[in-house]
């Protein structure tokens, strides 16, 4: 079977690594941005993909997203649902538009790009989904109540997909990564990283490699029996 994966917010941070460590073990990556689209071209180039635009929260950015990779590379085999955004704040001061925003991205992104990958996965009774979750939403974080919320529903629907799915012989597991160093974490400032790490049992914050690491094994066949699952890449945070 051909390795065709598709990595949503390919463009930067963990997306990116995801994509250079599966185009490593052989994967042809196509690499989906949003706004960084000179950086998803540069890494398409590296990784020997393509560079795909949309925003997975549109349903028909993400219909004419898999027509294109149908038409250039074949159909999708491996989706990992990594695109999202992060809010800080008090809850009594986000807006319902922001909370809105938050679930169209991280929770509706998927959906789209499941619901347009599944089919073709289920005629092949082949495939495999991986969703990036988090670890606040195992456990929910203080002033982040929208994020934990769509991480939270990103487990949920990772568990029930996986049941509805492994008859279909496809794969489903999320990835639920604690802090790690991207653009995501900029509005921490030097002194709280550190206090983040020093709340890590392992005493460090995660690289973006980390996180793709194990996203590269839940993709592979050594995985082969792994469906449901919710790893977690936290150094300890949340056990
Ligand atoms: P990041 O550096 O901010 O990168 C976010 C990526 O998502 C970018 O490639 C961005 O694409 C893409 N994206 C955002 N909105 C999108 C949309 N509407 N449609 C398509 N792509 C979109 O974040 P990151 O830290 O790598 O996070 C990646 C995933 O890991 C996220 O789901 C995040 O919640 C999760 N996570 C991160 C951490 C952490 O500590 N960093 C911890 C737990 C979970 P463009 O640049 O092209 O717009």
């Amino acid at each position: 079977m051909k390795k065709l994966a598709l990595v949503t917010g390919g463009s930067r941070g963990i997306g990116r690594e995801i994509c250079r460590l599966l185009a490593r073990d052989g994967w042809t990556v196509a690499v989906n941005y949003n706004t960084s689209e000179a950086a998803a071209l540069e890494l398409a180039a590296e990784t020997g993909g393509i560079a795909v635009g949309g925003n997975v929260a549109s349903p028909a950015d993400v219909e004419a997203m898999f027509k294109k990779i149908a038409s250039e590379l074949g159909e999708v085999s491996l989706l990992v649902n990594n695109a999202g955004i992060g809010e800080y704040g008090l809850f009594t001061d986000l807006s319902y538009e922001r909370w809105n925003e938050l679930l169209s991205v991280n929770l509706g992104g998927a959906f789209n790009c499941c619901k347009a990958a599944i089919p073709a996965m289920v005629r092949k009774k082949s495939g495999c989904i991986i969703n990036i979750a988090s670890m606040w939403g195992e456990v929910g974080a203080s002033c982040e109540a929208a994020y934990s919320v769509t991480k939270a529903g990103l487990i949920g629907m990772t568990k029930a997909l996986a049941k509805e799915l492994g008859p279909s012989g496809i794969r489903v597991n999320a990835v639920s990564p604690g802090c790690i160093e991207t653009e995501m974490m900029a509005r921490f400032s030097p002194a709280e990283r550190e206090a983040l790490a020093e709340e890590t049992p392992l005493g460090m914050i995660g690289q973006p490699s980390d996180a793709a690491e194990a996203v590269r094994f839940l993709a592979s066949d050594a995985a082969r029996f792994i469906t449901g699952q919710i790893l977690g890449v936290n150094g300890g945070f949340v056990i």
